[in-house]
């Protein structure tokens, strides 16, 4: 059968009634419903991928890279709380496909990608969209933005092998939410909710078992 956005739909609201308990929700907020109807992944995957662009998969988009799977951008665009009054921070800029939901839920985003040729393409991909309110920089985001800190909101979309970067976990605002994959290998991953009380407080909670890249030290070659 062919994937439609329909039918992807169905699978993620599927999903989320599998991770209902864990995430405290049993159906997908409307604003992110509205986000994966109007931001059209087949934009997002390389040219020879868009017959399964409705796929609710990861699919490879070079580099060594992944574009995320649909379910996965849906629960953590989610999780994030997002207002249209948000600043939100996005580590892990891919293809900008997260990126457009970010863009879409928040007043603005920021993006930090450590491949170059990444980060233009999908600079390019969102101005051709129409998309002005993302500022992109191409660095390590273990070191976050510092400079437009602090966030609202901050989504990590590849995974922290050791601890969460402290930098990240400083440049969350008070009463502030964070996603992030943590764990040693694509097999042993779980999504983490953090969030920072009006004190300052950290707390974090484990969501469920994901597989993202690594976030990596340098660029490889
Ligand atoms: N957000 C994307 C998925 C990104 S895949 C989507 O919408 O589908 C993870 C991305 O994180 C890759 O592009 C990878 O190059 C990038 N990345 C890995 N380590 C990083 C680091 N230290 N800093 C910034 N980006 C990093």
């Amino acid at each position: 059968m062919t994937d439609t956005i329909d039918s992807l739909i169905a699978e993620i609201e599927a999903e989320y009634g599998i991770v209902a308990e864990r995430i405290g929700k049993d159906k997908p907020d409307p604003r992110v419903l509205a986000a994966l109807r109007e931001v059209s992944r087949a934009e997002f995957v390389p040219a020879d991928r868009r017959a399964d662009a409705y796929a609710n998969r990861p699919l490879p988009i070079g580099f060594g890279q992944t574009i995320s799977q649909p379910f996965i951008v849906a629960v953590m665009s989610d999780m994030l709380a997002l207002t249209p009054d948000s600043r939100v921070l996005e580590i892990g800029t891919g293809c900008g496909y997260q990126t457009a939901f970010l863009a879409r839920l928040a007043k603005q985003a920021f993006t930090v990608e450590i491949v170059a040729e990444l980060s233009a393409a999908a600079k390019g991909r969102l101005a051709a969209l129409g998309v002005s309110n993302v500022e992109f920089r191409v660095g390590d985001g273990r070191q976050g933005w510092p400079e437009h800190a602090p966030y609202d909101a901050i989504i990590v979309t590849a995974a922290a092998t050791g601890e969460i970067p402290p930098a990240l976990l400083e440049q969350l605002k008070p009463g502030g939410r964070m996603v992030v994959p943590t764990g040693t290998s694509m097999l042993a991953q779980e999504l983490i909710l953090v969030t920072k009380d009006e004190g300052g407080r950290i707390a974090k909670r484990s969501l469920f078992p994901v597989a993202f890249v690594p976030l990596v030290k340098v660029r490889r070659a």
